[in-house]
């Protein structure tokens, strides 16, 4: 299998992380993708640099004021002067009504949450990510079985017009569009500890691709107003949409047996390509951990994905025990190779 990176996606670091009232230390810091490379090349995994498909394919899934928002917003903000602090992080969030009248409104309109300040080098980072996951995505379009696509910063969270949860970019989602030039029905299985968003409110309404999120339960756990079970898809999209939470403190029986029920629905929807949406932080000792997987555990879950038989394309959210990251990933990508791609 091949992956991808680019030294230019540890440009981001945030400083703040503003979470149940309190600031603390960030979470989702450059460090995390030295410890994934690691595990990489433990697992005889090679990596490569992404190629640059400019901006089109993310405008096909974002809106083009919160792209010029982002990509603008750290310059427009440090013009207002040494007082205002070292990235944009707003005090505000208001989204309607809001006529987005200087850098502060802007901020309170695309910002969705305090965990995910815009520095220096986050547009920089967030756009070579999405280039990341394209060209991992180009892979398939190409004929090869399986690519890995090491996005950071992640991505599920990123809604259509505003950055929340550490995601700037919907890196899956973007790719996902992608695919869909040769794969006309893709399916999305996202097994991050948290429900992502972003990709359900993306595709909520189509019926062409699925998108089934296994995740702590979202009450009073990030992202907090969505991912519940009865959110099912509108419209065309109705059935395609599939929230599967899990209790918090629930362990690796609940965990695998919600996995085999997104296998069979996956299976069911019969899709031409698979997303697969993978987050450490179900790694029992995260600190986002809500649900709690072991280190040998992640073999397993590869493995299951595997014998899918699908084209597929591993796109990295979470994982922030930096103690682990190593070799979980390790883990993971031998269970991903166990039937040979
Ligand atoms: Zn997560």
């Amino acid at each position: 299998m091949q992956a991808y990176f680019d030294e230019r996606q540890d440009q981001h670091h945030p400083q703040t992380y503003f979470t149940q009232g309190q600031m603390k230390q960030p979470q989702e810091i450059p460090e995390r993708t030295g410890q994934v490379r690691d595990g990489l090349r433990q697992a005889g995994v090679t990596v490569s640099g992404p190629r640059d498909y400019g901006m089109a394919p993310a405008n096909r899934v974002h809106d083009l004021g919160y792209l010029r928002f982002l990509e603008s917003a750290h310059r427009r903000w440090t013009a207002m002067g040494a007082s205002w602090g070292p990235e944009v992080l707003s005090n505000i969030f208001v989204r309607s009504p809001n006529p987005k009248r200087g850098i502060l409104a802007e901020a309170a309109a695309y910002l969705a949450d305090g965990s995910c300040p815009v520095g220096a080098g986050t547009w920089e980072s967030a756009y070579w990510s999405v280039q990341t996951a394209l060209t991992a995505a180009d892979d398939l379009l190409a004929g090869q079985t399986m690519a890995y696509a090491l996005c950071r910063p992640p991505g599920h969270h990123a809604r259509v017009d505003a950055a929340g949860g550490f995601c700037y970019l919907n890196n899956a989602a973007i790719a996902a569009e992608s695919l869909r030039s040769r794969y006309p029905r893709i399916a999305i299985l996202d097994t991050d500890v948290h429900h992502g968003q972003g990709i359900q409110e993306v595709f909520y309404e189509r019926s062409d691709v699925l998108y089934v999120s296994i995740h702590g339960d979202p009450t009073n756990f990030y992202p907090v107003v969505t991912g519940f079970e009865d959110e099912r898809g509108r419209g065309a999209g109705t059935g395609t949409t599939i929230n599967l939470p899990l209790p918090h403190g629930s362990g690796v029986e609940a965990f695998f047996e919600r996995l085999q029920e997104a296998l069979t629905a996956i299976r069911l929807f019969a899709p031409d390509a698979l997303i697969f949406d993978t987050g450490f932080d179900i790694y029992r000792e995260d600190p986002q951990a809500k649900i709690g997987i072991d280190s040998p555990d992640f073999e397993r879950l590869g493995a299951s994905i595997a014998e899918l038989k699908l084209p597929t394309l591993v796109v990295q959210e979470g994982g922030y025990d930096l103690n682990s990251l190593g070799t979980n990933t390790e883990y993971l990508m031998r269970g991903l190779s166990a039937t040979g791609s």
